[in-house]
């Protein structure tokens, strides 16, 4: 099978199945082989790899996967495309295609099947309905997973790798960096896709840390606090943190955990780093557990 990736191939195989790129799927298929090659180069693949691909479409991103790692599971939610990738994978015998919604599979159900539990590399050309969903549940399932290659709106990729200060940063860079460190590699033209999507997009590699970069005594505080810090992010800290009822800190006790750190009972959210919203969390922890 030849690959798919330019327009005439693309096409022709949609005829042959009598396909049309389903929008509800965020179905835009990559045409361009420049862009697969620096996918493949910057996920760092090699033999030794088993990749979990999420949403192979027609197979164009897993037939180069294909070639470059040992084995590939690919989760696909259309049953339609299924004939369609018997078809452009038939030369293939290290790939399985798993008929199932991402946003349920057992992912360490996969990696333990598919790698005898080992880590597994995620590479996506990702359906844009779900990215951050997708993203988030990746890294918070407690599966291990070396690193995350993904195609996603260039938008979401900004915000991921946002640091504080910038217009971009919020709750997603600080839940993305919590668990990776995200590096964009490319941005991609809406030309490189059939059919064309609406917005800009870009490769991001989310690399997992070996140590965590902070410790917090309770994570899932810390995430409330971050949520509550950029719902109102033009408030102080003190005032949004205290207004958000299921927090239970008073203004006092964030402005005197705030002082504590050295920092002002006038400092907005946005200007937070983790380690300072971990440092923050614990300190109001200490002070609930204390009462
Ligand atoms: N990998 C192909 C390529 O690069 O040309 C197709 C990428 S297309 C942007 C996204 C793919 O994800 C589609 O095949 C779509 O059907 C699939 N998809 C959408 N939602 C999904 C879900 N919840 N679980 C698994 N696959 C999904």
């Amino acid at each position: 099978m030849a690959y798919l990736a330019n327009p005439q191939n693309t096409m022709a195989i949609l005829k042959k199945y009598d396909l049309t790129a389903q929008k509800k799927y965020g179905q835009n298929f990559l045409i361009d082989a420049n862009v697969l090659e620096k996918i493949i180069s910057g996920a760092e693949i090699g033999k030794e790899d088993c990749v979990l691909e999420i949403g192979p479409g027609i197979g164009t991103l897993t037939q180069y996967l294909a070639e470059a790692a040992g084995r590939v599971a690919a989760v696909e939610i259309d049953r339609h495309l299924l004939p369609a990738l018997e078809d452009t994978l038939s030369s293939y015998n290290n790939v399985t295609v798993i008929n199932e919604d991402i946003l349920k599979a057992d992912i360490g159900q996969i990696a333990e099947k598919y790698h005898g539990g080992r880590a597994i590399k995620v590479v996506a050309n990702l359906p844009y309905y779900i990215t951050t969903p997708v993203i988030l549940r990746l890294l918070e399932c407690g599966v291990p997973i070396e690193s995350i290659t993904v195609m996603i709106q260039k938008e979401v990729a900004d915000r991921m790798g946002a640091g504080p200060g910038s217009k971009d940063y919020g709750a997603l860079s600080l839940a993305v960096q919590y668990y990776a460190s995200p590096q964009i590699l490319m941005q991609v033209s809406a030309n490189c896709f059939f059919p064309r999507p609406g917005v800009d997009s870009a490769v991001i590699r989310l690399a997992g840390y070996e140590t965590p970069p902070v410790t917090v005594q309770d994570a899932k505080q810390m995430f409330a606090l971050i949520r509550a810090a950029f719902n109102q992010r033009r408030k102080t800290l003190v005032n949004s943190l205290a207004n958000a009822g299921d927090l239970q800190v008073s203004k006092a006790q964030v402005s005197d955990a705030l002082m504590k750190m050295g920092l002002s009972a006038t400092v907005r959210g946005e200007t937070l780093t983790l380690k300072e919203f971990a440092e923050l969390s614990d300190r109001l922890t200490a002070v609930n557990t204390s009462a």
